[in-house]
């Protein structure tokens, strides 16, 4: 809510401009975006949460970090007095788990694929972050787990949490809301960015290819896609994003089997179509080609999955 200056004059008005700079305080940094009737995308620095609200109550898929996770709750509760009931992780990263804790002390069963709980469980070295990340309090891990595919009865709708062979991670979920037609990709998609691969965690870009295929057999050109980072999208964007994907991964894999040096495919700039709509922050070309590389050698999943 957000009450312009000029009607601040009166001392009713002021109390109403207080209680506006208490709200927007409570909520700063996240940007709520209707999806559907009932399901609301959050938007913040970390990954995307998806807010489904109705007469079970809330469940939400992924809950950012501390402290944005207080502003998370903060939105919910201007859509919703009703508790969040569950809430989802996509996969293990902070950004898209560290708000576990807050919602778990709340009363939310937190639910995630089986390897989310195995790494929160465990210290993880990751290579992109160049760092260590502890093992997870106890409070911050998933009590429900699963092995290839969950589905919840919520708000009028079924929703299918599947399980995808190892891709962004080896413990992401794509959730697709059937009767509402939307779907959270978790970080197996980021819009219009290239994305982060945890090739520590069994991460890979032909893996990630594989997930977009198997989430592309169940979209629809009527289907709401949220992305794990970036801004709401549709079938469409998730096809740009795969034809993104497989041409940097073969062009850099035919350069590896030509016996070039990393040096020496970085200089081709196998991406240099793609780099003014997918560059990001500091997530330049180089560091993209870079990751590819480490991928392929890596985890060199086939890409017929083998
Ligand atoms: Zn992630």
């Amino acid at each position: 809510m957000k009450i312009p200056n000029q009607i601040c004059g009166c001392l009713i008005a002021a109390f109403a401009c207080m209680a506006a700079a208490a709200q927007d305080e409570a909520t700063a940094g996240i940007v709520t975006v209707r999806v559907t009737d009932g399901i609301y995308m959050l938007m913040g620095l970390g990954g995307n949460v998806a807010v489904s609200v109705g007469e079970d109550g809330v469940f939400i898929i992924d809950d950012q970090m501390p402290p944005l996770s207080q502003q998370v709750r903060a939105s919910i509760a201007e859509l919703t007095d009703q508790p969040v009931r569950i809430v989802f992780n996509t996969h293990w990263h902070f950004d898209h788990t560290g708000g576990n804790p807050l919602f778990r002390e709340a009363g939310s069963v937190i639910m995630a694929h089986d390897n989310v709980r195995r790494r929160m469980s465990t210290a993880q070295f990751s290579t992109l972050m160049g760092k260590a990340r502890p093992p997870s309090p106890q409070a911050a891990l998933p009590v429900v787990t699963f092995d290839t595919e969950v589905s919840l009865h919520l708000n009028g709708d079924t929703i299918r949490a599947f399980h995808v062979p190892p891709a962004h991670t080896d413990g992401d979920t794509i959730l697709l809301f059937e009767d509402s037609n939307v779907v959270h990709m978790g970080d197996t998609y980021f819009n219009g960015m290239y994305p982060t691969i945890d090739v520590d965690a069994g991460g890979s870009i032909r893996g990630l290819s594989r997930a977009i295929d198997l989430a592309l057999e169940r979209l629809n050109s009527e289907t709401k896609v949220i992305p794990g980072h970036g801004p709401l999208s549709d079938i469409d964007g998730v096809i740009r994003y795969q034809v993104m994907l497989n041409t940097v991964a073969d062009r850099v894999q035919r350069m590896i089997d030509q016996g070039r040096s990393l040096e020496d495919i970085v200089q081709a700039r196998p991406t240099i179509e793609f780099d003014q709509d997918w560059t990001w922050g500091n997530f330049s070309a180089e560091r993209w080609v870079r990751l590819v590389y480490d991928s392929l050698v890596r985890n060199p999943a086939k890409p017929d999955g083998g």
